[in-house]
């Protein structure tokens, strides 16, 4: 993907070009704003426009050996970083393999990249070993540092980094950009830019799952029974994030159950292909009930979030959804 195919993300874009074609461009940047909006695939452009074999107006071409090995995350030049192991943190030993690499030439490019992602997960001595290098990091290299949550950064690290917003857009505009571009229907750009809160990333991902297929399967599969039997499914650990979607859908279908119930304009309801099942079950059950229901659901999406156990929190819920 170019610069110019990134949706939303025209001003992030703008002031990194501008920057460069200034000779600007700070070494140590922070990318920062909600996930799954495109500051992975800004800062993996950058690294392919500043080694682009072709260098054509400070974009990738996505066709030249270097863009195509930088994609495939095959470049001896650009390197990623993230969290590890159990800890789910950035190991110090992360931060000193980077700076054994940091002060050799590029191997076959312009300019060297590391880029660290989730950095709010650096740990406490990861985070001060890396200081000194966004300090004065060695010329022809740029680290990037990648978090959606800017207030876990260490105020040291982010001091010394150029910042860079990135920003969602909202349902509406994405809701015009899946349909034009990804081509998709109206009913199924509406779900998903809804769902995704106008985050373009997690669109796409939820798309790829199946869409619409996917998130009926998930409404109509919700019982005690179904979870129990996916149980493999469903556990864990690095599956969280799934669960997290599951809970997602769930969510959108209650409070398109309860914005029925209320009988609030029924173009606000994000499940639109449901609308005759949700205007059933809206009428079924009381309005205390779906508020309930909503609220639950809404209780353990944040405990699964903060770890608890997923299965068991959607055993509870599920539990709950069939009384
Ligand atoms: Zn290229």
């Amino acid at each position: 993907m170019s610069f110019r195919d990134i949706a939303f993300q025209d001003k992030a874009i703008e002031f990194l070009k501008r920057s460069q074609e200034a000779g600007k461009l700070s070494h140590s940047l922070l990318f920062f704003g909600p996930e799954a909006v495109g500051k992975r695939e800004v800062a993996i452009t950058l690294a392919k426009a500043l080694n682009c074999n072709e260098g054509k107006e400070a974009d990738s071409c996505d066709s030249c050996p270097s863009c195509k090995k930088i994609d495939g995350l095959s470049h001896p030049d650009v390197h990623w970083i993230g969290p590890e192991g159990a800890g789910n943190v950035i190991k110090i030993a992360s931060i000193r393999a980077m700076q054994k690499k940091i002060n050799l030439k590029p191997f076959e490019g312009q300019v060297k990249f590391f880029i660290i992602d989730r950095a709010h997960l650096l740990a406490e001595e990861a985070a001060n070993s890396l200081l000194k290098t966004l300090e004065e990091p060695p010329k022809e290299t740029v680290i990037i540092l990648i978090t959606n949550d800017l207030e876990k950064i260490f105020p040291t690290i982010r001091s010394r980094c150029q910042w860079v917003l990135f920003s969602q857009a909202s349902p509406g505009e994405l809701k015009e950009i899946l349909k034009k571009k990804y081509t998709l229907s109206e009913v199924d750009a509406h779900f998903l830019s809804h769902l995704s809160e106008g985050r373009i990333g997690k669109a796409i991902a939820i798309k790829e799952e199946g869409g619409l297929k996917w998130k009926n399967a998930i409404i109509d599969g919700f019982t005690m029974e179904n979870i129990i039997a996916n149980e493999d499914a469903l556990y864990f650990g690095n599956k969280r994030e799934k669960v997290l979607d599951i809970m997602d859908v769930m969510i959108s279908w209650y409070r398109d159950m309860l914005i029925l119930a209320n009988g609030a304009d029924a173009a606000l309801v994000i499940n639109a292909d449901r609308i005759d099942d949700l205007t059933k079950k809206a009428n079924a059950l009381s309005e205390y009930k779906i508020r309930e229901l909503l609220a639950e659901t809404l209780k353990m999406r944040a405990y699964i979030e903060q770890n608890v156990n997923p299965k068991l929190a959607l055993s509870n819920l599920a539990f709950m959804t069939e009384q």
